[in-house]
């Protein structure tokens, strides 16, 4: 059976969650206070209702348990936002992803049960941060407060050599998931595996040792 998604707020975020999960072909209930909103995702969600999500009792009529995973995409207001976190966990949702505004609020999203706290904006300016100081990172994912896995693009500096030369582990720490050529992806490359310019390699490891080895080997065009 399908997946059940319902998502709480069509703002930008919440919209285009709801319209993602829709061309993955996922069952999506959208659910927003402002009707014109609501008429707006009608055509694009599998169900659109005007609800406040604040409400217990709606909610419940809305069968919210039921559904496998909610997210709740209320920004600006945060009171409405921890309210109807708390109301989706004690009507014990299974998968509940909420997006934060601010430290605070992620903080006590976290306290009171939230599955997944995200804040796009934050992840987002971070991401364009790195890409702005090195054009070779493509993509950026902070794991915790000192690990993450990056997508740098080989130039230069490291095409033609194999993994076993450039010796990225024992020399930087770090180690390589995967490597990218065009559409075929290799998972857990073997050390005799050669890379090339404009491959993309994925690695995971501490930020500092990440730096280092990015102004090593990818500080090139
Ligand atoms: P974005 O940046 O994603 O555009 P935003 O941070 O500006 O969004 P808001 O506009 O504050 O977020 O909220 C997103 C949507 O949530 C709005 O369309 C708003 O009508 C809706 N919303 C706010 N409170 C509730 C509520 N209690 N129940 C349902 N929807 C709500």
């Amino acid at each position: 059976m399908k997946k059940q998604y319902a998502v709480i707020g069509l703002g930008r975020f919440g919209g285009s969650i709801c319209e993602a999960l829709r061309k993955q072909g996922m069952e999506v209930l959208a659910i927003d206070t402002n009707e014109d909103k609501v008429n707006r995702y009608a055509s694009i969600a599998t169900h659109a209702v005007v609800a406040d999500s604040t409400d217990e009792n709606t909610l419940k009529s809305l069968g919210i348990r039921n559904f496998d995973h909610v997210i709740v995409a209320i920004g600006d207001n945060i009171q409405s936002s921890i309210l109807t976190t708390l109301m989706l966990v004690e009507q014990g949702v299974k998968n509940i992803t909420v997006k934060a505004q601010n430290d605070y609020h992620e903080k006590v999203l976290n306290k009171i049960g939230a599955h997944k706290v995200v804040h796009p904006e934050r992840d987002m300016g971070i991401r364009i941060a790195h890409n702005i100081v090195s054009k070779n990172v493509l993509d950026y994912l902070e794991l915790s407060d000192e690990y993450s896995i990056i997508e740098l693009m080989a130039g230069e500096t490291v095409h033609g050599k194999s993994l076993i030369e450039l010796d990225i582990r024992a020399k930087y720490g770090c180690n390589i998931m995967a490597v990218k050529r065009g559409e075929h992806i290799d998972v857990s490359p073997s050390a005799n595996a050669s890379i090339k310019k404009g491959d993309v390699l994925i690695v995971i490891g501490a930020d500092t040792d990440i730096s280092r080895m990015e102004r090593a080997l990818f500080d090139d065009d």
